[in-house]
C-alpha cells in the first residue's frame, strides 16, 4: 500500500458534505478538515469534522498503527463498539453523539477485575 498526502486544510463548507469518519453530514458553514492525496495510484479527497479527525488520530496513535494504516471511526466503532464507544463518550462526547454511541451500550469494567 502506498499513500501520499498532498494537502491538508480547514475550509468552511459551502455545501453539505459527508464526514468520512462518522458518516454524518458536515453542514454548510462548518469549518472542517479536508485532506487530499494519492492512495493506491488514485486521487482522493476526504472531508471530516475537525473533532472526528482528532478522535480518529488519537485512536490511531493509541493503537500504534503504521503510517499507511488509517482508521475510520465508524468502522472502528463497528469493530470495537465497547472500547471505542467508551473512549469517545469520555473524550469526544460530540463525536460519540454523531456515531449514535449511547452510554447504556457501554459495558462498564468489572470492579476488581485485573487484580
Ligand atoms: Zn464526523
Amino acid at each position: 500500500m502506498s499513500s501520499t498526502l498532498l494537502s491538508t486544510n480547514w475550509p468552511v463548507a459551502r455545501k453539505k458534505y459527508r464526514c468520512e469518519q462518522c458518516q454524518t453530514p458536515i453542514e454548510p458553514g462548518t469549518k472542517h478538515r479536508k485532506e487530499a492525496g494519492i492512495w493506491e495510484g488514485g486521487f482522493y479527497t476526504n472531508r471530516e469534522h475537525t473533532d472526528c479527525g482528532e478522535a480518529s488520530h488519537e485512536i490511531w496513535l493509541n493503537a500504534g498503527l503504521g503510517y499507511d494504516e488509517g482508521i475510520w471511526l465508524h468502522e472502528e466503532y463497528w469493530n470495537e463498539p465497547e472500547f471505542t464507544g467508551a473512549f469517545l463518550l469520555e473524550k469526544y462526547p460530540e463525536v460519540a453523539a454523531r456515531l449514535g454511541v449511547k452510554p447504556t451500550s457501554v459495558i462498564a469494567p468489572v470492579p476488581g477485575d485485573g487484580e
